[in-house]
């Protein structure tokens, strides 16, 4: 049987056979970290394919995938496993699938008038089971562990990550263990991994110390690691660039906008978008652009200080705890998104993400704090005229509002901020976030005092109504 799929080493170039991994999923020659390539992938050479007569046919492909949604079958109903052509990973039997992706482009018209953009488009990947786009890639690395007949899986998260791990083993029938830094992640995440049945161990560290004792354990026990260093993570997580596109009826959009944290999703769909051009499916790729946290910005800096050609690590702080990550394991994968997609790197405040995520609250929407970096990346973007006003932009939307609602509590009572992040504020975004937050009213169970005050707000609110 000829294999499917090799794992190419992307430092290196080193390949190997998937089943031949050393167990932290590092190349043994350099201890850069491997990518998924199959028989018709781009040579490292030439950029075209190495055999031609493999290339799978793009019409064929579309038709199929179209099909796919109309079938009984959990594998073809799974919005990662309806695109398996491009991802053969594992046989049939193996997928372990809760129905994900398949998730919706909304339309924020409101964030795209004030930002002057004629349309502005959310792949909201926090429709997940989950609520994060980790199902994504949990689905596929998880039918691996399955496939190589592992009974015990682990990983170092800063929540999104366990929860998907938590639930994907738990269907397939495995036992899974998570490392997440404790205290420092959303309640709404910690309670998903204990409900799914993970051994949950919380650590005295930061995000990037749960991955050096994770790395450790796996060494020493026959346990599959699932961090975003396993490549085929990836290979889920590259494939709502293939939905977005067909929501688009094969129209490509001019920018796709993620945050950034351990930076594996930035190269993922970066992967998708460069598949896809090569099978012919789409002309060209988009811009991709990655936001973090002013806080959490080794991404930001290093592009700043060298273009990227080496990694300044940061201690991580930022309320968005799921891009908490000083130290990314995939830093030099986004480097060569943001070089062979085109895009920038920015940083946004605290006050700018809580800003962004209360606009897309008002849209209906909602995400995680995390997500609206994307929102308040784009506000600087279209700035420094970096995107115009008849460009199709797509922000990622990363995780689901629900997960952290502490966080959106603290933002509408107005005590999210310290008072030095409150006077950084500009006079316009003040504004904006006095209409924006929505306090709850507590009020005596009493007729006049409920429609006395409730009259005072609704004719408060006609006034100040935004255009
Ligand atoms: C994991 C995560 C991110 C960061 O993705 P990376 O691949 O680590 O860059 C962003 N947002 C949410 C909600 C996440 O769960
Ligand atoms: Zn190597």
């Amino acid at each position: 049987m000829i294999a499917t799929h090799q794992l190419r080493c992307t430092d290196c170039n080193t390949e190997i056979s998937g089943d031949a991994v050393s167990a932290n999923f590092r190349c043994p020659l350099c201890s850069g970290l491997y990518e998924v390539v199959y028989p018709w992938s781009a040579s490292t050479k030439t950029g075209e394919p190495a055999n031609k007569t493999l290339l799978p046919n793009p019409s064929a492909l579309r038709y199929l995938w179209t099909e796919r949604r109309s079938s009984t079958l959990a594998e073809d109903q799974s919005g990662v496993w309806r695109f398996r052509n491009l991802l053969p990973i594992v046989q049939d039997k193996n997928i372990t699938t809760l129905r994900e992706g398949n998730t919706p482009l909304y339309d924020l018209p409101r964030c795209a008038k004030a930002l002057g953009l004629h349309w502005l488009l959310a792949k909201h990947q926090g429709m997940n089971p989950t609520g994060s786009f980790k199902d994504t890639g949990m689905t596929a690395a998880l039918s691996v562990a399955v496939e190589r007949g592992f009974e015990w899986v682990a990983c170092a998260s800063t929540g999104n990550t366990s929860a998907a791990m938590a639930a994907y083993a738990a269907r397939a029938g495995l036992r899974s263990i998570v490392f997440i830094p404790e205290g420092k992640i959303a309640w709404g995440k910690l309670s998903q991994s204990m409900d799914y049945g993970a051994l949950t161990v919380q650590l005295k560290t930061d995000f990037d110390g749960c991955v050096r004792l994770v790395n450790e354990l796996v060494k020493a026990h026959p346990i599959y690691l699932l961090n975003s260093v396993n490549p085929y993570r990836l290979e889920g997580q590259k494939t709502p660039a293939f939905e977005m596109v067909e929501q688009m009826d094969w129209q490509v959009p001019e920018h796709v906008i993620v945050p950034g944290g351990n930076l594996a999703n930035s190269a993922a769909l970066a992967k998708g978008f460069a598949e896809m051009k090569l099978l012919g499916l789409i002309p060209r790729v988009p811009k991709i652009s990655i936001i973090q946290a002013q806080g959490a910005n080794p991404l930001y800096l290093s592009m700043q200080a060298n273009g990227g050609r080496e990694l300044i690590p940061v201690v991580a702080e930022t309320r968005a705890s799921a891009i908490r990550i000083g130290h990314p394991a995939s830093f030099g994968k986004a480097v060569r998104a943001l070089a062979t997609h085109g895009g920038w790197c920015e940083e946004v405040s605290e006050q700018e993400i809580a800003l962004a995520k209360a606009q897309i609250g008002a849209e209906g929407v909602g995400c995680e704090p995390a997500s609206a970096v994307t929102l308040a990346g784009l506000k600087k973007l279209v700035a420094q005229g970096k995107v115009g006003p008849e460009e199709r932009v797509v922000l990622i939307l990363t995780g689901h509002t629900l997960k952290d609602s502490d966080y959106t509590i603290h933002y509408h009572k107005g005590d999210l901020l310290t008072a030095e992040e409150k006077a950084a504020i500009s006079p316009a975004d003040a504004e904006l976030n006095s209409l924006l937050q929505k306090p709850p009213i507590v009020l005596e169970a009493n007729r006049d005092v409920v429609l006395r005050t409730l009259d005072e707000h609704m004719a408060r609110t006609l006034q100040v109504q935004p255009a």
